[in-house]
Formats: structure tokens, sequence, C-alpha cells
């Protein structure tokens, strides 16, 4: 299955493998491999009735439901171009991705959770060139026979995915996939959990995120099904979890907060009972985090690194030592190439920190605006993530902060991830994120945004000086500003804290 050269092509083959066996869970439902094929190959009918071809773009603004996987997979049939959005984007982030797309079409759910994307879509129509066709995807889905249809694209190598970035940085980027970069990006992910037909996985993030897909394509090498879930909190999402009997749940670092407050709640028993992995990855994981998940929980931690130009890059395996484990994002699947270099691209010894470069089929093909992707690539073809780190003796990638994440102060250079796993160890500190504010002075000074857990002790300023003065912390990186926030601000997809507004902010 690995060989299929496009995700319709993956699917067909898994639809006859294993036709009868359930592959998306959701609520009361369930649809099976062979379901999903015939199911979104009608859609495919229907779309090509409404004049989607192969090589229109179609933006979708969907939910995590069981029909919106049906629609991306009728889109890989026909051999359109789709750029998933998050759903809770609004016109300014949607009206910008529609635009730098060109798309023609855009799936909207109608009104959802109160706000009327129908509506949103009419407004930002009337600002567009082109007319955008908007339809409700869920309770008719559009429908045909699909003799119709074109045949099913034979390359896995043209652009057919516009995938948008966090936007931690800056703004969101428009990055270019193929069905082939998003195949390889599933199956490593798939080989470094050592998965069996007999998992139940679960997708806790948005279907829209390019985990998504990544996920799809395990799904169907493997064979075995995923919970989703359309609204996720906890503690609702651990009724759903045991119903199913999930054995592998996963998310980012913020996931894992959650699960372990869960687990505090009635630390005896064991939250879910069958899980035995939880795998996740796309921020930072405080050393901390790791040990607790497997104290508390008793389950097996893995951890990854990847971004939505390369959906999988390093994962943690979950035979390796705890040590690995808890302080690397773990080693690259065959087919990787990381290097790490100096600025000008000169590859540098292990365990020397540098700039992350990577190059192999899993890495996208640049982005929407070609003057973001200039400059991207080096002469050898490698992609410069902008990521600090250094890789081990061993192999193992060790991620020491952001090249935009590094706060220099009187010209010498602080990695803010440091002082954030220092201070993830104190007790009234729930999660923090570390930035560098502007300064006159200094350039930049340090400063810790912080999130309580409930009942913590007040923090102040002195109060976490002395501690990471006592946790060995050089004096020229001790923060000299502490906000105290209710919440950090964080992007929905992956939870991930959202830097550059915590920089506008208190700047
Ligand atoms: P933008 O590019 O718009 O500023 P972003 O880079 O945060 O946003 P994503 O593509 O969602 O958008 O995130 C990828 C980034 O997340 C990586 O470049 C890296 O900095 C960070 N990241 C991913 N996985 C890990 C990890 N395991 N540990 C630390 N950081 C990680
Ligand atoms: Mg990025």
């Amino acid at each position: 299955l690995g060989a299929s050269r496009t995700l319709w092509e993956l699917l067909d083959r898994r639809a006859a493998l294993t036709p009868d066996r359930p592959v998306l869970l959701q609520e009361d439902r369930a649809i099976t491999f062979g379901e999903l094929r015939d199911r979104s190959e009608r859609v495919a009918a229907g779309l090509y009735g409404l004049g989607v071809r192969p090589g229109s773009v179609v933006a979708w603004q969907l939910p995590t439901r069981i029909e919106t996987v049906l629609l991306s997979l009728a889109l890989a049939r026909l051999g359109a171009v789709q750029s998933p959005v998050i759903p809770f984007y609004r016109d300014r982030e949607v009206g910008f991705a529609l635009r730098a797309s060109g798309a023609s079409y855009f799936a909207v759910p109608g009104t959802w959770r109160g706000f009327d994307h129908t509506a949103m879509a009419h407004r930002l129509a009337l600002e567009l060139p082109d007319p955008l066709i908007t339809f409700e995807a869920y309770d008719n889905l559009p429908d045909g026979d699909p003799a119709v249809l074109p045949d099913p694209p034979s390359s896995g190598t043209d652009v057919r995915w516009i995938y948008w970035t966090s936007g931690t940085t800056s703004d969101p980027k428009g990055v270019l996939h193929t069905d082939r970069s998003l195949i390889a990006g599933g199956s490593c992910l798939a080989h470094a959990l050592h998965l069996t037909p007999d998992d139940v996985g679960s997708m806790a993030f948005p279907f829209a995120h390019i985990a998504g897909p990544d996920y799809t394509v395990m799904l169907l090498l493997y064979g075995f099904p995923a919970v989703l879930f359309e609204k996720f909190a906890l503690p609702d999402a651990l009724a759903e979890y045991r119903r199913h009997g999930v054995t592998v749940a996963g998310g980012s670092t913020a996931f894992y907060s959650m699960f372990l407050t869960e687990q505090r709640k009635a630390p005896a028993e064991k939250l879910i009972p069958t899980l035995r992995l939880l795998a996740g990855g796309g921020a930072p994981k405080p050393p901390e985090v790791y040990h607790s998940v497997v104290r508390e929980m008793g389950v097996q931690l893995t951890h990854g690194y990847g971004m939505t130009e390369v959906p999988m890059i390093t994962m943690g395996a979950p035979d390796d030592t705890a040590e690995n484990l808890a302080t690397t994002e773990g080693r690259p699947p065959a087919g990787m190439e990381i290097r790490i270099t100096d600025e000008y691209g000169k590859v540098l010894p292990p365990d020397t920190d540098g700039e992350v470069r990577l190059r192999g089929e899993a890495v996208c093909q640049g982005y929407l605006d070609p003057a973001q992707s200039a400059g991207v690539f080096d002469a050898e073809g490698f992609l410069i993530t902008g990521d600090l780190g250094h890789l081990t003796a061993s192999g193992h990638l060790v991620l020491t902060g952001r090249l935009k994440d590094i706060i220099i102060r009187k010209g010498e250079n602080i990695s803010a991830k440091e002082i954030e796993n220092l201070l993830h160890r104190h007790p009234a500190v729930g999660d923090v994120a570390v930035v560098g504010l502007p300064d006159t002075e200094r350039g930049e000074l340090v400063c810790a945004v912080v999130e309580q857990p409930a009942g913590a002790a007040e923090l102040t300023l002195a109060g976490l000086v002395t501690y990471l003065r006592a946790e060995g912390l050089a004096t020229h990186k001790l923060p000299e500003r502490l906000e105290v926030v209710d919440a950090l601000p964080r992007n929905e997809a992956l939870r991930k804290v959202l830097k550059y507004q915590l920089r506008e902010r208190y700047s």
C-alpha cells in the first residue's frame, strides 16, 4: 500500500483489502473502508456536476465530521486542488485564504456553533473577482453517478493541497503539498508509532489541519479505525474514548496537560482503560510533561516534530529509552534527511546547535506566494526551517528553539525554551510563554507570561527570579518582567501559543 502514488489509489487498495472494517467512528456513526471509498466517489461525481474539475481550486472550512473526510477524499478523487481552512477562522483570515489560493469554490457548514459561515461566504464573495459557490456539505452532500467521472489522477507529484501555517511568527503562509508528500508524512508516522490493525486511534485536532490527511494515510495503510471529535473538550471527550476503546490518543503539548488535569481528579483510576499511547507533537514539550504523563497516566508518551511544510520530521519510538523520549524529538524516518548547519549552510558536528534543514519526500513544494518561497530552500534543496537544535551521537534530534524565538539581550542569545522548561517545573506555573520585548537599553528584555493552575499561590517576579537562580539559570537570562494571564492566546488547531500576539500586547 505504501507504494501508492495518490491518496485515491491508496484508498482504493485499502477498500479492496478490508472493505468491511470500520475506519471512522463518530458518536453513534461508523463508516467502513468500503463505504468511505464508494461514498466519496459519489460525492466526487456530485462535485463534478457542480462544475468542479481536475485542477479546480476548492477551499473548505468544515468541522471535523465524517462528511468532511468524504469531501476531502472526493476532491482527491477528482484531482482538484483543496485548501482546508480551520473552522474558527473569520472574515479576515478566510478572505485572505480565499484570495491568495484563488479558490473558485468554497464549502462551508451553513451555521456552525452560532456563526453563519454561509453569510460570511457571501460577504467575501462580493469582494472576490470570481463568484463562489457556497454549499452546506452535511445533510445533503453533493451526489452523482460515478460513471460521469474522468479517470482518477495518475500523478502524485502535482500540487493538490494548500495548507495554512499556524501564524505563530507572522500571518499564516499557504504551503503547497502533493499527494506524494502527504503519503510520505503519514507513512513515517505509522512506522514510528509501531501501530497494528487492532489499534483504535483518535483525531482530537481539526481535520482541516495538515495532521488530518497525515492521520488518514495512517488509517489507510494499517486498516484500523479512528474516533473523530467535532468539538474536543475534556472531560466530555473521555466518554467517547472509553466507548470506542481508543488505544492511541494524540494532540499537542496542550492536550497532554488537559489529560493530566483530568487524571489528577481521580489519580488511582486509569483515565482511559484501553489507552496505551499518547502520541503528539507540533509544539515544544517540557521533559517534565513526559515524566508526569508516564508516571501518572500509566501510558507511553511519544512526541514528534512536524510543521505545515513537513508534516512528519521526527517522532519518538514507543520502545526508545525514557531519557530519549523525555529530552529529544526522536529520530527521522528513512527518507528524511536532517542537517544541522550554521547560517551559511555548513554542516555542524553532532551535539552542536545550529539551524535545522530538511530534505525528503515529505517536504512541501514551497509557498503559494513565490516571494515567500525564495530563499527557503538552500542550494542542495534542503528546506531551511527557522528552527534551532542539534543531533545527538545516536541521531536523535533535540530542538532548542526557533530563530524567531531567540531573545537577544545585550547581544547575548537567550533561548526562550530553556527558561520555559525551568518555569514549567514551578508549582504555581501552569503554562508559560517567554518572549523578548523591545527595550531601548538592552535591545530586548525577557518577559515571562504565565497561566496559573487553579488554586495556585500568587506569583511575583522576585519569587520567580529567586526560583530560577536556584535552578542555576544564568543571570542575564532571568526574566525582567512577569505577566500573569487567565489564558495564553492560542491557535485553534493545535492550541499553540501565539507568541507574536504576546509581543504585540506587551511591547
Ligand atoms: P508560522 O510559520 O505561521 O509562524 P508555525 O511555524 O508555528 O507558524 P506550524 O507549521 O503549525 O506553524 O508549526 C511548525 C513549528 O512548530 C515548527 O517549525 C517548530 O518551530 C514548532 N514545533 C513543531 N514540533 C515541535 C516540537 N516537537 N518541539 C518544539 N517545537 C515544535
Ligand atoms: Mg513556521
